[in-house]
C-alpha cells in the first residue's frame, strides 16, 4: 500500500494503535496530521515523524470541531482516539458515560463531518476508518459505557457508509480484540480477567498494534475500493468462539 502524496488525519495518534498507524503511514509515504491530547506526544510526533500535530481534548465538542477544520484538507481520516473507564453496570455513572460517549462516539462524528464536508465541497473522493472494538459486539463486564460508546460508533459508521458513498467517500469500522497498548494495561491488568479473555482467542495471543494498523491501512486504501460499511474484527477468532 502506497500512500505517497496522501494526507491522512489520525486521531489518538500519540500512543498505542494510533501511534503505530502514524509510523506505518509515514513509512509508506503519507503526510500525517495528528490530533491528540498530551503535549509531550504532540512534540514527539512532530520530532519523530515530521507530522503536523494538533493538541486537542476530543471530549470538548467545540475544540474538536476547531481542530478538525485546522487539520484540513486531507485525503483520508482515521478516527482512532478512544478512552475507557471500568465500572460495573450498576455503578456506571452518568459522568463517566458522558465522557466516554463524547470521546469514543461524538468526536469521530464531528471530525468526520468536517472531513467529509471539505471533500464534497472540493469534489474529491476519500475514505474513513473508525476504530471500534469487539466490545461493540459482546457484553464485557465492567465496560457498560465503553460497549455502548463503541456500539454507537458502529451505527455512525454504517450511516456514513450509506450517506457518503454516493460522494465517493467510504466508511468502515475495525474492531480489535485486546491489543497491547497503554489502554490494555488499564483495562486488562487483572491476570484472571486477561486469562479468561485469552482463552477465547483461538490464535492464542493478544494483538499487537501493528496487527490492527495493517488492517486499518488496507481498508483506507484503494485495494479496498469496494469495501464499505463493514465492521471488521481483528481478533484472532474471538468472535467465532
Ligand atoms: P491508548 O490509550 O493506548 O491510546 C489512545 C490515544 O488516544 C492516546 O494518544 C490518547 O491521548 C488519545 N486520546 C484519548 N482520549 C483523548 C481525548 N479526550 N482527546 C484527545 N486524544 C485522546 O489506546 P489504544 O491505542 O489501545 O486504543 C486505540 C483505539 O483502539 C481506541 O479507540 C480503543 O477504544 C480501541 N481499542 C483498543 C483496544 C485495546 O485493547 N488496546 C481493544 C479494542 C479497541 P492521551 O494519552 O494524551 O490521552
Amino acid at each position: 500500500m502506497d500512500f505517497r502524496g496522501k494526507t491522512v488525519i489520525v486521531t489518538g495518534a500519540g500512543k498505542g494503535i494510533g501511534r503505530e498507524i502514524v509510523r506505518m503511514l509515514v513509512e509508506r509515504g503519507a503526510q500525517v496530521v495528528a490530533l491528540t491530547r498530551s503535549g509531550a506526544d504532540v512534540e514527539a510526533l512532530r520530532g519523530e515523524f515530521g507530522c503536523r500535530a494538533i493538541q486537542v481534548d476530543l471530549a470538548d465538542a467545540d475544540a474538536t470541531r476547531e481542530a478538525a477544520i485546522a487539520a484540513l484538507p486531507a485525503d483520508f481520516l482515521i478516527n482512532c482516539a478512544g478512552t475507557t473507564e471500568l465500572q460495573p453496570f450498576l455503578e456506571t455513572t452518568v459522568e463517566a458515560f458522558d465522557r466516554l460517549v463524547a470521546v469514543n462516539t461524538r468526536a469521530p462524528m464531528i471530525v468526520a463531518q468536517e472531513y467529509a464536508r471539505s471533500l464534497i465541497k472540493e469534489d474529491r473522493k476519500g475514505a474513513i476508518v473508525n476504530v471500534s472494538s469487539v466490545a461493540s459486539f459482546v457484553g464485557i463486564p465492567d465496560h457498560a459505557a465503553y460497549c455502548a460508546s463503541k456500539g454507537g460508533l458502529d451505527g455512525l459508521t454504517r450511516v456514513m457508509a450509506k450517506e457518503l458513498a454516493p460522494h465517493g467517500i467510504r466508511a468502515n469500522g475495525v474492531h480489535p480484540t485486546v491489543t497491547l497498548t497503554p489502554m490494555a494495561v488499564k483495562a486488562w491488568s487483572d491476570p484472571e480477567k486477561a486469562a479468561g479473555m485469552m482463552k477465547r482467542i483461538p490464535v492464542g495471543r493478544f494483538a499487537e498494534p501493528a496487527d490492527i494498523a495493517e488492517v486499518v491501512l488496507f481498508l483506507l486504501s484503494d485495494q479496498a475500493a469496494m469495501v464499505n460499511g463493514i465492521s471488521m474484527p481483528v481478533d484472532g477468532g474471538y468472535m467465532i468462539a
